[in-house]
């Protein structure tokens, strides 16, 4: 994007999105003040172990908190945002402030604890994302394993070779990565089997047919086998009942996350919720 040179011509990054903010897309102008005002917060989600129901980490889900519509899910934005010049500095202040919530938890967490954050696909495009990220767990104090990168999207891998590389490098860092949404369209096999990923999530919709639908109930254990004979974990989304943790449970799944468990909570709410737990 044109964003570095422009700041390396001495624009600055306000006045930068302020020229933006006169650009076509309405929506892209709203996002943009929504960045400058700081209207964007971070929902926390607990992940847990299937065998135990250990609470092993968090998924961070972006919210904005409109001044008159009141709180948006990433649905009604997300795909702008991350089209928009806005993309990769959300991208990376939501991994700022996912590693600073991390942070605020130590004493009601495992050592081992992650917070899992979505990213665009391409951000690991961006050749700047390993230094980016490094500065991130530095200024936080975060170690890497405590971070854990889910892309949402498809990585275009024919026209940016790199971002294998970048994902690597992240990795060496302690980051893990896993493909997010999976079986549902933008990770293809293909996708799996070129990059180094070390998780799969399982898509909510494979969960809603169990246990009602047998080819559902198959696909899920299906998934969490090949996950597995690839040496890779899985998380199953949208866990909603115990009829589908006992599926889980007999597929050996790695970890759970859902309703059943908890719907996603704001900062203080999250934090309510590991001291009770605590
Ligand atoms: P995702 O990463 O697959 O996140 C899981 C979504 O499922 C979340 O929706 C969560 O609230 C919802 N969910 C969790 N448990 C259940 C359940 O038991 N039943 C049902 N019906 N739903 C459940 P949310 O928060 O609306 O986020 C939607 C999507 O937006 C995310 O899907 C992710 O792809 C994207 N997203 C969220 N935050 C960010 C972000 O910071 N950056 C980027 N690039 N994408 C984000
Ligand atoms: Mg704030
Ligand atoms: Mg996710
Ligand atoms: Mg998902």
């Amino acid at each position: 994007h044109a964003l570095p040179t422009l700041l390396l011509a001495g624009l600055n990054l306000k006045k930068w999105y302020k020229a933006r903010q006169l650009g076509p897309n309405p929506l892209e102008r709203s996002l943009i003040s929504a960045y400058l005002r700081d209207e964007f917060v971070l929902h926390y989600q607990p992940i847990v172990r299937v065998t135990d129901r250990k609470l092993v980490g968090a998924e961070a889900l972006i919210r904005w908190e409109h001044p008159e519509s009141g709180l948006l899910p990433p649905s009604r934005f997300i795909t702008t945002l991350c089209r928009s010049c806005l993309g990769k500095d959300v991208g990376y202040w939501v991994i700022r402030e996912a590693c600073k919530a991390r942070g605020g938890w130590s004493n009601l967490v495992d050592p081992n604890f992650k917070i899992s954050v979505n990213i665009c696909g391409r951000m690991f495009v961006d050749q700047y994302i390993v230094s980016r990220i490094q500065k991130i767990l530095q200024d936080t104090g975060t170690p890497g394993h405590f971070l854990e990168l889910e892309v949402t999207e498809r990585i275009d891998l024919d026209r940016a070779p790199h971002a294998i590389e970048n994902m690597r490098q992240l990795q060496e860092l302690g980051i893990s990565v896993a493909f997010d949404d999976f079986g549902t369209g933008f990770a293809s096999m293909k996708h799996l089997l070129d990059c180094p990923v070390d998780r799969i999530k399982i898509d909510r919709s494979f969960l809603s047919g169990v246990p009602n639908s047998a080819v559902h109930s198959t696909a899920c254990a299906h998934l969490i086998e090949l996950a597995h004979l690839l040496d890779m974990e899985v998380t199953a989304e949208g866990v909603e009942t115990e009829e589908q943790m006992k599926l889980l449970e007999s597929s050996g799944c790695t970890n759970a996350q859902g309703y059943l468990f908890s719907a996603p909570a704001g900062e203080d709410g999250f934090a309510d919720y590991l001291r009770e737990r605590h």
